[in-house]
């Protein structure tokens, strides 16, 4: 099942081309604050599923090209992201850690923005803004201690993310952290739908105003160096997971520089695609920023 967020907090699951308002079988109040009713629609899944496959079934189709689609979990207790989870990332950047050995970060959940959100580039001259192509994974249930071989147990399902993020030395979450640096969608995709996550194959082109695209990342999830049994595990030994926690898994190699005008598109097997526009905006000024850096990104070869 495609669970989206769309026209103002509504509940829709994605029928071919279309979407249907299950909004009220799902449980959720359109326009609430703060927007916690998707947390709790996944809690409940497992009880609801049935009203929202019924009024799915029968409920007015929209075209999906006549709705405006919203980040799937806006305020989701937290968001989880592993650094350097790819090799090949790791080899880019000239890092001599991976995941298994750092751990995770967090980004602010005030950083997530939707498929029709363009991201906001601050005013930080001298420095460059990175995408980083991403699975995200969406807890299902509370949980404390989740054993490797149990990890399928807490998945509620997949989106699409991209991790963006000021290029630098200063404090990773800091850089990570301005809004709209975590686009998630178009949709959730449930577990039950993706078939085998460890082997998804995922791109990420940057598209430019004349229409010419730059296929910028490719990569498959087999790749990973801290895989999901693993990512679950490690972020459940420090910290209890909720419901709608989204774990940002890490980046391949090919991160690169955004500019205004372009328009960023992703695509996961098996999950979906997206594409976000991006804009320059005037705040994000900051003194932490105040030196030039352009990253020593060593090329690899695309996946
Ligand atoms: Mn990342």
């Amino acid at each position: 099942m495609r669970i989206a967020r769309f026209d103002g907090g509504r509940i829709g699951v994605v029928v071919g081309e279309d979407i249907v308002d299950v909004s009220a079988a799902a449980g959720v109040t359109p326009g609430e604050w703060p927007p916690v009713g998707p947390v709790r629609l996944i809690r409940d899944f497992d009880a609801l599923r049935p009203a929202i496959e019924a009024a799915a079934a029968t409920g007015a189709k929209l075209p999906l090209a006549s709705v405006r689609l919203e980040t799937p979990v806006p305020w989701p207790n937290k968001v989880i992201a592993y650094p350097v989870n790819y090799h090949a990332h790791g080899n880019e950047m000239q890092a001599g850690y991976r995941a298994t050995n750092q751990g995770f970060f967090l980004k602010p959940n005030s950083s997530l923005s939707g498929p029709a959100d363009p991201i906001v580039l601050p005013h930080v001259p001298g420095r460059e803004v990175h995408h980083e192509a991403e699975l995200g994974i969406i807890i299902g249930k509370t949980a404390r201690g989740v054993a490797r071989e149990d990890w399928k147990d807490y998945v509620f399902g997949y989106a699409c993310l991209m991790d963006m993020v000021v290029r630098g030395r200063e404090e990773r979450v800091f850089r990570k952290a301005y809004d709209t640096f975590c686009p998630v969608g178009p949709w959730i995709v449930t577990a039950d739908a993706v078939p085998d996550p460890q082997a998804l194959e995922f791109k990420l082109w940057v598209v430019k105003p004349d229409g010419s695209r730059e296929l910028r990342q490719h990569a498959n999830t087999r790749d990973l160096v801290l895989d999901i049994p693993g990512m679950v595990a490690t972020a459940s030994a420090v910290m209890t997971l909720q419901p709608g926690d989204i774990i940002a898994s890490g980046t391949p190699q090919g991160v690169g520089p955004i500019v205004a005008g372009d328009t960023v598109h992703i695509w996961i097997q098996d999950v979906g695609e997206m594409t976000v526009p991006v804009v320059q905006g005037t705040e994000g000024a900051t003194e932490v920023f105040a030196d030039a850096y352009v990253p020593p990104i060593v090329k690899q070869p695309l996946g």
